[in-house]
């Protein structure tokens, strides 16, 4: 099923979209390699995630094992000093009069994007992989589909080079992200997600639920508590 000979980057935070797109690019990918971005999120605690993640999905198969290559960390703690953001200062988590979540930080997959390409230009990597949804987003737009596909053709114009930006989850929610989980690696994957990776903004690792770790207060718990619900409701 892989690609022969095709490397990947995954935008890899450590929360459970892209937790998912780690296993989809280890199902697909001779070569697979992981990027973060620490820019002062308030839940930090999502960087320390990442490790445990990456060693349970290794340990969980064997030529995933194989497949996962190099892990890269990149400093932009400038984006918190030149945003006003909740996600980076201690704020309400609320709607601004843009209709936007105050979680948003403007042009943040912009800058991911950009960064990740030129560590894939340096790493020989053509494909890079992020968990950007339209379907139960939290109202990002730089989360669209348009944002991405324009993303892609301007990497490829400035650095003469011809990367694929994948979104595996752009088109499905939250409830189907886990079937998709259950489909690449079957159950023993839901529970290493379930278990392992972090979406709380709080970075609440203290409180567990049947969906996993988080306060269970903030949006991006309830998202994730509403897409278990789903997947776990009988048919
Ligand atoms: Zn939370």
């Amino acid at each position: 099923m892989a690609e022969h000979g095709e490397g990947a980057l995954v935008l890899f935070s450590g929360g459970q979209d892209s937790a998912t797109c780690l296993a989809w690019a280890l199902a697909r990918f001779d070569k697979v390699e992981t990027i973060a971005f620490d820019y002062g999120q308030r839940h930090a605690v999502e960087l320390e995630c990442r490790h445990v993640v990456r060693r349970a999905l290794s340990a969980l198969n064997a030529d995933w094992a194989e497949r996962l290559g190099e892990d890269h960390l990149v400093d932009l703690s400038s984006l918190s000093s030149i945003s006003e953001t909740a996600l980076t200062r201690d704020a309400e988590i609320r709607m601004t009069e843009e209709g936007l979540p105050s979680t948003f930080v403007p042009g943040r997959n912009l800058l991911f994007f950009t960064y990740a390409a030129a560590v894939a230009y340096r790493r020989g990597l053509r494909h890079i992989v992020g968990g950007m949804c339209e379907t139960d987003y939290s109202g990002y737009p730089d989360c669209r589909d348009d944002t991405i596909k324009v993303m892609q053709v301007a990497l490829n114009l400035g650095m003469a080079r011809r990367f694929v930006l994948h979104t595996p989850l752009m088109w499905i929610d939250k409830a189907e992200t886990w079937r998709l989980a259950e489909s690449l690696g079957g159950s023993k994957l839901v529970e290493a997600i379930r278990e392992h990776s972090h979406s709380c903004y709080m970075g609440d690792r203290a409180h567990s639920h049947a969906w996993g770790y988080g306060c269970g207060k903030c949006p991006a718990c309830d998202l994730r508590a509403e897409g278990w619900r789903r997947y776990r409701a009988p048919a």
